[in-house]
């Protein structure tokens, strides 16, 4: 067994799995690590969950890398009006106030 290493402790569930999702599209083997406790109390507001990120420890700079470029720049969309880009947070173009569009195809 592959000494495994932790990358992040003391994320959400949500941000957790985002991240495990990630982390997994560009061949990292993720682990997440205390689920477990979270089954039988199911009380704790979601942003108080303590889970942690497990990598094999050759993957680690490279998650490490991932991770911190998925911090730095996040998940974008690009406005279809104006093309100015648009954190993922936004449901308005900042720029031009277009709505966020779903593509028709
Ligand atoms: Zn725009």
């Amino acid at each position: 067994m592959e000494e495994r290493r932790r990358l992040v402790a003391g994320g959400n569930l949500l941000q957790a799995h985002t991240w495990k999702g990630l982390l997994e599209s560009c061949g990292v083997e993720v682990e997440l690590r205390g689920e477990a406790l979270l089954g039988g109390i199911g009380e704790l507001p979601v942003d108080l969950q303590n889970v942690e990120l497990w990598v094999c420890e050759s993957q680690y700079e490279l998650a490490k890398t991932q991770l911190e470029s998925l911090n730095t720049d996040g998940p974008q969309w690009q406005c279809v009006k104006c093309h100015e880009m648009n954190e993922d947070s936004f449901e308005l173009c900042w720029h031009c106030s277009a709505e966020r569009c779903v593509q028709h195809n």
